[in-house]
């Protein structure tokens, strides 16, 4: 299988080269050529299957210039009980008779982005050496506050590469900075940047697309990867867990063959929807994606109305890794639903980028709007729900989740969609504990406490333990204290990596 650019901008490439690459250089995305399809008949065949062995079945059909057996390896080495802590990975929580949650953050730093992040540097080292590159892979990655722990975990002490990760100063939790900040390891570098995400992104991605940078990098024995879900590395391995939800779902009888299911997807940069978008190509049961976003309701307006309109203000919300104007991902997607139209891509992304919007045609519009539905949750919403949830059904969510499931809850009652729903849970509680401890005990208990008492208080509260990533980070030293501005991300790359010009 090969993969092709969403802006037909560059040749046919490997997936080891795609994943690699992170990026079209000369700007686009990376997707596979074709999707592979997986027949019912056979879906009845997997109910049986781990965790593991699904990631290894549906890898395989996409990277098929790995052999099986180093695909397993990979998959061995990121989903296992060391790393994750619990044997099932990414367990099933029956919430009521019409809605499950799909808990994806018992890995080792307690949100979803372990899921992919857990499997890829395994994938590209193996990529890298396929290639047969003598160069170090440099890995750059913006984040809004998840990916860059994820990452730093997933490529600390990875031989052969360095990573170096960009967050928002303060756009990031508490939490979330130390998590950073306090990681180990002789490869690992993280910055601050003025601005917000959207900010750090555009400027990581314009860094990519550098040619004369990137030719100073290579003068040095150096090529830069990325770790962000613009790298088909990072999606694929998102495609995983929805097939996981489905097929235990099958296996303990609470859907039949062939029935259709609802997936409700807390959304920032469209990469986690975007993964359940392919679970349905590729032939799972999915009736509808819900496509659930905060206050930050670009997307919400846009599956609304087909008009993606950035001209609107940032809004910092509780559910912070959602805070997000430009979805990288929706570029696959859109590609996907206009037949691999790379001239269209093209226009969009233009005028998103000259004019500050783009509006897609009807036929694209209804083809999006067969699968997809969009809405949002207001900060209010998403802290009423936390705490109804709690109270009703003695289950703690974190924000994001409360955005999917109040979302979905509001689209079950618009539209009687009879569908069983299950809402993808993107992190666990703790990791946003002072908008979590105000949904329960109101504004006057967080505003005199540190995020570290709030986790003790937290788990005082509901006896649920405090997650191994997040306790005693108070407590570790701080080993990255780097800052800069967005126009000097080049001088401050150079001089991670010793260049002198
Ligand atoms: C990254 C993240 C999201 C958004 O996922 P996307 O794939 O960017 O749409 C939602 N919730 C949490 C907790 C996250 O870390």
């Amino acid at each position: 299988m090969l993969y092709i650019s969403t802006r037909d901008n560059f040749e046919k490439v490997s997936a080891a080269k795609a994943i690699k690459l992170g990026m079209v250089p000369r700007g686009g995305l990376f997707i596979p050529e074709k999707t592979p399809y997986i027949a019912q008949t056979e879906l009845n065949k997997m109910t049986s299957l781990t965790y593991c062995q699904i990631a290894e079945k549906i890898l395989c059909l996409y990277l098929t210039d790995f052999s099986q057996n180093e695909i397993k390896e990979c998959a061995l080495n990121a989903y296992n009980q060391y790393n994750f802590d619990t044997y099932e990975i990414a367990p099933l929580y029956k919430l009521n008779d019409y809605t499950y949650i799909l808990e994806l953050w018992h890995g080792p730093t307690a949100a979803f982005k372990d899921m992919a992040l857990q499997i890829m540097p395994h994938l590209l080292s193996k990529a890298v050496k396929k290639l047969d590159s003598q160069k170090e892979t440099v890995i750059l990655v913006a984040t809004s506050g998840d990916t860059g722990k994820a990452a730093l975990e997933g490529f600390k002490d990875v031989e052969g590469l360095k990573i170096i990760v960009f967050y928002p100063y303060q756009g990031v939790s508490k939490v979330q900075e130390l998590q950073m900040t306090t990681t180990e390891g002789k490869n690992t570098f993280v910055v601050s940047i003025e601005g917000n995400f959207d900010d750090c992104q555009n400027t990581v991605k314009e860094v990519f697309a550098d040619e004369s940078f990137n030719k100073l990098l290579q003068d040095n024995n150096y090529e830069l990867s990325s770790a962000n879900s613009i790298n088909w590395g990072r999606l694929a391995p998102q495609i995983i867990y929805y097939f996981w939800a489905y097929l235990r779902l099958l296996d303990k009888g609470e859907i039949k063959e062939n029935e259709k299911i609802n997936f409700s997807v807390p959304t920032g940069n469209f990469g986690n929807i975007l993964a359940g978008y392919y679970a349905s190509l590729m032939g799972l049961p999915i009736n509808k994606l819900i496509c659930a976003s905060n206050e930050n309701n670009i997307l919400t307006n846009f599956i609304n109305t087909g008009i993606y309109d950035k001209r609107r203000e940032f809004k910092k919300t509780n559910s912070p890794s959602m805070d997000i104007l430009i979805s990288s991902n929706l570029e696959r997607f859109l590609f996907e639903i206009t037949g691999h139209n790379g001239g269209k891509i093209r226009d969009w992304f233009e005028e998103l980028k000259t004019k500050g919007y783009f509006k897609i045609d009807e036929v694209t519009l209804e083809k999006l709007q067969e699968i997809m539905v969009g809405n949002y949750a207001t900060e209010k919403e998403t802290l009423s729900t936390i705490s109804e949830v709690y109270f009703n059904n003695k289950y703690l969510m974190d924000t994001h989740t409360a955005v999917g499931v109040k979302v979905s809850a509001d689209y079950v009652e618009e539209e009687k969609d009879e569908h069983l729903a299950v809402a993808v849970s993107t992190a666990n509680p703790y990791k946003f504990n002072s908008s979590v401890l105000e949904a329960l005990k109101g504004k006057e208990e967080v505003s005199k406490k540190g995020e570290f008492e709030i986790l003790d208080e937290l788990d005082k509260l509901t006896g649920i333990e405090i997650h191994p990533g997040l306790k005693y980070l108070d407590k570790k030293q701080v080993r990255h204290k780097q800052s800069c501005h967005k126009e000097n991300i080049r001088e401050q790359i150079k001089s991670i990596l010793s260049i002198k010009t």
